[in-house]
């Protein structure tokens, strides 16, 4: 069952006949002048589509995470130049996960001499056994989505569990997403970063500055945010994901410390991977609170003889799923099902477990 989410979550994909349908549809709001934020409205729907932030400089625009899905780069390049006519100088990839830039290709095939950024780590993963272990398990996706299809027909998930009514719709939908969703994983194209700093950078894009900020091992081992200092603008990319976290393969120890860094820092708008935009930092404290919990949990429970020791998460799921069957749902997928073993990993030192790389196609990425 772990297998198949990671395979769910990490996957990117999508387009223009579903984009009418809205699968692919990004709402664009601008949150300082010059900086556009583009997302899909209803972040829960699958697959989930990750937040573009567009900043326009006077020499150049940055794109932060240009899309998952060539549909949604296809969208952000148009949305480019809508407002501007200087060239795109820097895509950055905030973490390796394709939701992030497998559909960015667009704004590289019309910009070819922007620079590529992404953390070392994340250049590694991208060329490596994580994105390779990722489209073996998109391999699989017709057969899994029969399966989603079978278990709402029956009422029943897979872990026999009842589902409710807007569980089956939320499902059902998703089953309904799949054709077009397919069809942007026939799209996808993984790109070779042309810069891999391996600390923070800042970027100066005529009279607009831009830091790229690595605070640690967090939701992956090579996460980038973007600040944007004057305008106090932060873009956390899946360091930030709400109204429910994604925990696969994540460090939740330093995840919440580098969580607690961000929330100190004077920004204003905070524009997470997924989901609305912040304006306060309400829930990056309960964000770090339940981090900060399963990590003292896998503390105790690292000695543990038992295979899978028991985490409980009763105190914090109710201030992120409140009483809605489909978010609880979702927090058990995408965050209490993986971070368990996750959070165990790191208690034990053993860091690499959680996303293992082969090693050989890291020489692909540059050095910094
Ligand atoms: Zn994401």
């Amino acid at each position: 069952m772990r297998r198949i989410i990671a395979a769910l979550i990490l996957a990117a994909a999508p387009t223009t006949a579903l984009a009418e349908e809205g699968l692919f549809e990004l709402t664009w709001r601008e949150v300082a002048k010059g900086v556009f934020v583009g997302g899909r409205e209803d972040s829960l729907r699958y697959p989930v589509v990750a937040n573009t932030t567009i900043v326009v400089g006077k020499k150049g625009v940055l794109v932060f995470d240009g899309g998952g899905y060539a549909a949604q780069g296809e969208q952000v390049l148009a949305k480019i130049r809508a407002e501007t006519k200087k060239p795109v100088t820097h895509l950055v990839i905030s973490h390796w996960h394709g939701d992030h830039h497998r559909g960015a290709a667009p704004i590289i095939d019309a910009f070819p001499d922007a620079n590529i950024i992404a953390h070392e780590f994340a250049c590694a993963a991208m060329m490596d056994g994580p994105e390779r272990r990722v489209e073996q398990g998109e391999t699989e996706l017709d057969g899994l989505y029969k399966e989603i299809e079978d278990a709402v027909a029956a009422g029943k998930w897979f872990d026999g569990s009842a589902l409710s009514e807007a569980e089956k719709t939320y499902f059902a939908r998703m089953v309904a997403d799949y054709p077009g969703y397919k069809a942007q994983l026939a799209r996808m194209k993984v790109m070779t970063p042309t810069i891999a700093p391996k600390e923070t950078m800042t970027i100066d894009l005529g009279k607009r500055k831009a830091t790229l900020l690595y605070a640690g091992l967090g939701n992956t081992a090579g996460d980038l945010a973007l600040y944007l200092p004057k305008e106090k603008v932060l873009a956390t990319g899946d360091i930030v994901v709400a109204p429910v976290p994604y925990g696969f393969g994540s460090y939740p120890k330093e995840w919440a410390r580098v969580i607690r860094q961000l929330a100190s820092m004077p920004a204003e708008t905070i524009v997470p991977g997924h989901g609305a935009i912040m304006t306060d930092k309400s829930y990056l404290g309960r964000l770090a609170a339940l981090l900060e919990d399963v990590a003292a949990q896998a503390e105790v429970g690292k000695a543990s003889t038992d295979g899978s020791p028991k985490f409980a998460f009763d105190a914090h799921e109710g201030a992120f799923t409140g009483d809605d069957p489909v978010k609880a749902r979702l927090f058990e997928m995408f965050f209490k099902e993986p971070i368990a073993p996750a959070a165990l990993n790191e208690a034990r030192g053993a860091l690499s477990k959680n996303e293992p790389l082969d090693g050989e196609a890291s020489a692909l990425c540059p050095v910094d």
